[in-house]
This record gives C-alpha cells, structure tokens and sequence, in this order.
C-alpha cells in the first residue's frame, strides 16, 4: 500500500486560505448548517509527519493535530496499513452481534496501559462525549448513587449529559437546553489565578471543593468525582501541585468514583502515557478517546473490573462502538506510540516548546501564563504587566498573523484569551522551531 510522503516543509503559494478553499467555503455555505465552525478554513488534500497540505498547493506546519488526535501522525504508516487490511476484510459486524478479535485486543492492551495493576474491563464507544456519558453510566450503576461532580472550566463533550457537565455556555450550551440533572460544580484549581498565589491553589482548591461537596450534596450521594487531569478547551488548566491525589483520595474514602476525563491528555500526548500519572494518581475509571487511533473514532472507558462488571447484562454497547477498522488503526497507533518512543518524544517537544515560550514571555506583558506538559503547552494573553484581564485582541492578531503564515494554531480558554500548542509527536524539529519562530514574530509584530 503506497502512501504519498508528504515533504516536511511549509510552503506557501497563495495566501491563507487560497482561492480553491475560499470557493469550497462558499460551496460549504450552502451546504453545511452555519453552526459547525472551522478554526482555519483551508480545504485539505493530504496530511502527514508535521504538515498539512491544502488545495491550493499550501503546505501548513501542524500545531494542532486536529484537537490532539493524530499524535502519531496523519496517515501513519502504521496504521494505514492495518487499517486497510482490516478494510478488505469486514467492516462491521456490530460487536453485539458478532464479536472479533480487534475488540477484544484493544480492550486488552488499554487495561495494560492505563494507570493502575488492578484488574481492569473496558468497553468500546465512538467519542469522548459518548466515553464520558458511558463513565458516568457506569459510575451510577455501581454505586447506586446519582449526583456527579464536575469543575469550573471542565470541557466534556456536546451531547446532553456532557454539556451539562461542561462549564462554559456560550459556544456549547447556548439554547440547548434543559440539561441533565445532579450536575454540581466545584471550583478548579487553576494557579495562574488563584487568589492566594499558585503555590497554595492544590490544597486549598481541594479543601474547597471537599467542604462544598460536602455541604452542598453530601459525600454518600455522590457517585462519580469527574475531572480532566489537564483541562483542554478549559485552557490547558493544569492543576495546582496536590488537587488531583486529594480529590482521588477524598473520593476512595467515601466511595465515590473518581472519573479521569482522558480524551484530551492521553496517548503520550503530555509527556506519560496518561497526564494522571504524572502524580501517581490511579483512576478508577479513564474515559479515552481523541489519540487513541490515529484519526479514525475510537473512544473508550477502562476501569475497576468490578465496577465496569456491575452494569447488568445489555447495559452498554451501542451499533457502531468499537469499530473493527478503528480497532485495528487503535492497535498500529498504540504499538507506534510504544515502539517509536512517543512519550519520550513528547517531553522532548514540552522542552522544547517551554524553553522558547518562557523566553517569548520575557518579552512580551501580554504574556501571563506559559504552561502545560510535554506536547500540550498553551500561553495565556493578558491585558499587561500585572493586569491579568483576558486580552482577546491580542489573541485574535496573532492567531492572524500565525495562520496567514501557514501555521495551524488554536486557541482555548473560558475567557477566549489562551493558545493552545498541539503539535503531532511525530513533527521534525526543524517544523518545530519553524513554527515557534513564526509565532515569536506574531508576538513581535503587536
Ligand atoms: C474533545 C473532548 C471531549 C469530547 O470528545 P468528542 O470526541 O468530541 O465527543 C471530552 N472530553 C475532553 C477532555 C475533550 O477534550
């Protein structure tokens, strides 16, 4: 099976986006409902490595990774080949009708590789939300309890549980509702603005959401604690030192599921296979997703057998979860993030990215925060100096600047204010730095 290379190097021969994406848009108007938005609409031809070539002959450096997905790449190898054998075999059977092995072995290798040496079961699904809905499920029937803890600037998907789940209104949830119910939310620890400075916001943010969940709901009624261990549409919140193990143990001694919203964090996209280990923290159910194979929709829960076990018969499933075409792109995606060393590589562009953005902020007041792990790295823009305000016009310029040079950026924030960096684990350095270099010049140009 032979895959077009795709050369490493941008190249740009029109302006961004080109004529033939701008006529697709027009196209796209007339047909797609106005309420699917596009971050940058150049039309793709071909993607792979760090570049993604348009119709216009454009070749964009990836800082994106189609929101954390491809981490292996677009069109690996690897999982091209799989996947395409898998294809000329059978494409579906519905593993509730006639099950097969690929199922059974992505189950086997997400039991070896999430957190934890429990014993482990796991179900299939199509996408975050749905992995996060079947957490929730799960983490209900188990305990026999209804009420389910979230956080402020938590991002969990778009159906109607997981916008319930959601903080932010306006894209997700305007006018969409009534939501779910027994949805309670907690404050985050969030250290670039915590009142008492960043170096107290893990415990005190724990001992804050402890009190409330128990004065406003009670310890025993809860049945799941659910938490990004990284936030991502959030802004790349990374917990204060000490929230995520205080929250997991707070909820091991009052027997409440402590669920890990993985879809964004995991797959060696921050630097560990899953962000929860970077503190020890062994979840007892991770709702996966998004990295998990290699572009194709794959999406899982894995967790505690006997919680996963207690849903009676018939319980979980749905037509198309677990895929056999997925399942086979999630087993080449799996091996190539093991054997082709991609956590390493991860921390390796979190150096990277870190040592040049601290620099940037050096620079440049409008820079607050630079934060993240491995290849999750995100710089929060301010009003200036000391003044902490949420500045989105200086967001908005650079993110121009950055995309009419053919770099794919995107942003993030409940305040709209946060970049958000994302490059494939497989991009080259030299795009790397190429791409850094652009994003220092859109700072420079302010
Ligand atoms: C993207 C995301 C989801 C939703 O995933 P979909 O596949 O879009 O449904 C849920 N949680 C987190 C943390 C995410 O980043």
């Amino acid at each position: 099976m032979a895959t077009t290379e795709i050369a490493q190097e941008r190249r740009i021969v029109t302006e961004i986006p080109g004529p033939r994406s701008r006529a697709l848009q027009e196209r796209r108007g007339r047909a797609v409902a106005q309420g699917v938005g596009s971050v940058l609409p150049v039309y793709v031809r071909g993607a792979g490595g760090g570049i993604v070539e348009d119709v216009d002959g454009n070749a964009l450096i990836d800082f994106g990774a189609g929101i954390a997905v491809t981490n292996v790449g677009n069109a690996a190898p690897a999982v091209v080949e799989r996947a395409a054998e898998q294809l000329s075999r059978f494409t579906h059977t519905c593993f509730m009708v006639n099950p097969y092995e690929g199922y059974v072995e992505v189950c086997e290798a997400l039991n070896r590789i999430t957190p934890g040496d429990h014993e482990k079961r796991s179900i299939l699904l199509n996408s975050g939300a749905e992995a996060v809905e079947n957490a929730v499920k799960v983490a209900r029937s188990a305990t026999g309890r209804s009420a389910v803890v979230v956080f402020d600037h938590a991002y969990h998907g778009r159906t109607n549980l997981t916008m319930a789940l959601t903080a932010k209104n306006l894209p997700y949830k305007q006018g969409f509702g009534p939501f779910a119910g027994e949805v309670y939310r907690m404050p985050m620890a969030y250290p670039y603005r915590w009142p008492t400075g960043p170096e107290n916001c893990g415990p005190e943010a724990a001992r804050q959401a402890i009190d409330q969940i128990g004065k406003q709901i009670g310890a025993a009624n809860v049945a799941a604690v659910l938490v990004e261990p990284i936030q991502g549409e959030g802004g790349f919140i990374e917990p204060g030192a000490g929230f995520l193990p205080a929250i997991a143990e707070f909820c091991r001694a009052n027997g409440i599921v402590f669920i890990a919203d993985e879809v964004q964090t995991g797959f060696a996209r921050t630097g560990d296979m899953f962000a929860c280990e970077h503190e020890g923290v062994v979840p007892d159910l991770i709702a996966t997703a998004k990295g998990i194979a290699g572009g194709l929709p794959l999406a899982a829960v894995t967790g505690r057998a006997e919680l996963m076990d207690a849903v009676h018969a018939g319980g979980l499933g749905g037509t198309y979860g677990g895929n056999p075409v997925a399942c086979a792109a999630a087993l080449a995606a799996l091996e190539t993030i093991e054997s082709g060393g991609l956590v390493e590589r991860a921390r390796e562009i979190g150096a990277t990215l870190l040592n040049r953005l601290h620099a940037l902020a050096e620079k440049h007041d409008v820079i607050g925060d630079v934060r993240g792990r491995g290849a999750m790295v995100a710089v929060e823009l301010v009003a200036g100096a000391g003044d902490t305000a949420p500045n989105t016009e200086a967001l908005a310029e650079v993110v121009r600047h950055c995309h009419s040079q053919g770099l794919i950026l995107l942003t993030a924030g409940t305040y709209g204010n946060v970049i958000r960096l994302l490059p494939p684990l497989v991009i080259g350095d030299a795009l790397l730095d190429e791409g850094l270099s652009i994003l220092e010049d859109a700072f420079a140009r302010l």
